[in-house]
């Protein structure tokens, strides 16, 4: 049940857990927690060029030994590589670092301003030449959402965003659920900053289950895909044993509640203006 994926609408399967890497240190740190991730039960890896950890995402992989068509890896081209040109040498470069003859998912990291669907149109490229499984966006809002569905060719297989409850998304999640556009949480634990809640502690007790747990829980019973990071080998496997236990329509409903609409992140619409 580890294994648990969703289908992408180009027709490809993508695990409901993964795991990410942002602020992961490159070199040991990036090698041993991906490892332990794999070991754990985790086939989604979750990467950027700008976490600059790539290689050792690459290294965890190859040391794994797990058959590369089990794994499923994401990465994402950078603001300052947008454009068409750059961006497929983004991707190039971003396979080399990873040492992969192909990625599953590859994303726009933020909509930046008047570049977005020149982007775009080399995620289109890369999709056709099969260099990459699936192709998405990440931190669009709907407005970005609807501009880039005028003219594109392809459309995003997901759009991941910052969601977890106190930020719940409700109308981009509604938005993406009628394109059928899959929806990825990042920070999906809030950063790890809502663990004291007592509403979730009072759940998370209930089923025998740790806070964090109650909330990928609540994600993946929202359909939503997540990627949580830790490099605690204990909170690695915490993180991933989800399997065991439901929330009730009413403690979903109590989950719901806690949303206030908080980033902890940049709000896309900073990229509105040109810098
Ligand atoms: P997160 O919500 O996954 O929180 C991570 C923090 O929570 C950890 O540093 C740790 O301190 C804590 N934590 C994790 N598991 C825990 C547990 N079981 N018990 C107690 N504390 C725990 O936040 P994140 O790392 O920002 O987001 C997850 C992933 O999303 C990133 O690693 C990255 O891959 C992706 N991401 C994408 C974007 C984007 O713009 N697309 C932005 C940020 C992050």
């Amino acid at each position: 049940q580890q294994n648990t994926k969703v289908n992408l609408h180009n027709g490809i399967k993508m695990p409901i857990i993964g795991f990410g890497v942002y602020k992961v240190e490159a070199g040991t740190e990036t090698v041993d927690s991906v490892k332990e991730a794999i070991k754990a039960g985790y086939r989604l890896i979750d990467t950027a060029a700008i976490y600059q950890n790539e290689s050792g995402v690459g290294q965890a992989i190859r040391e794994s030994k797990v058959p590369r068509e089990e794994l499923f890896i994401t990465s994402k081209v950078w603001n300052d590589d947008q454009g068409y040109d750059s961006t497929l040498k983004a991707f190039d470069e971003s396979l080399k670092r990873l040492d992969l003859d192909y990625l599953d998912l590859y994303l726009i990291h933020w909509p930046v301003a008047g570049k977005y669907s020149d982007t775009w149109r080399a995620m289109e490229k890369l999709y056709k030449d099969g260099k990459v499984r699936a192709i998405g966006v990440s931190n669009f809002h709907v407005h970005h959402l609807e501009n880039l569905l005028k003219d594109a060719a392809e459309i995003p297989v997901i759009n991941q965003i910052e969601l977890h409850p106190r930020l719940n998304q409700e109308q981009v999640r509604n938005f993406c659920r009628n394109q059928s556009i899959a929806v990825e949480a990042w920070a999906p634990l809030g950063k790890g900053k809502l663990l004291d809640q007592p509403e979730l502690i009072k759940i998370a007790d209930k089923h025998q289950k740790t806070a964090a747990q109650v909330i990928l829980r609540w994600h993946l019973q929202n359909d939503v895909i997540v990627i949580p990071k830790s490099v605690n080998p204990s909170r690695i496997r915490e993180n991933i044993d989800l399997f065991d236990f439901t929330l009730s329509l009413k403690e979903m409903k109590q989950i719901n509640a806690l949303n206030s609409n908080e980033r902890f992140g940049t709000n896309p619409d900073k990229y509105e203006s040109p810098q």
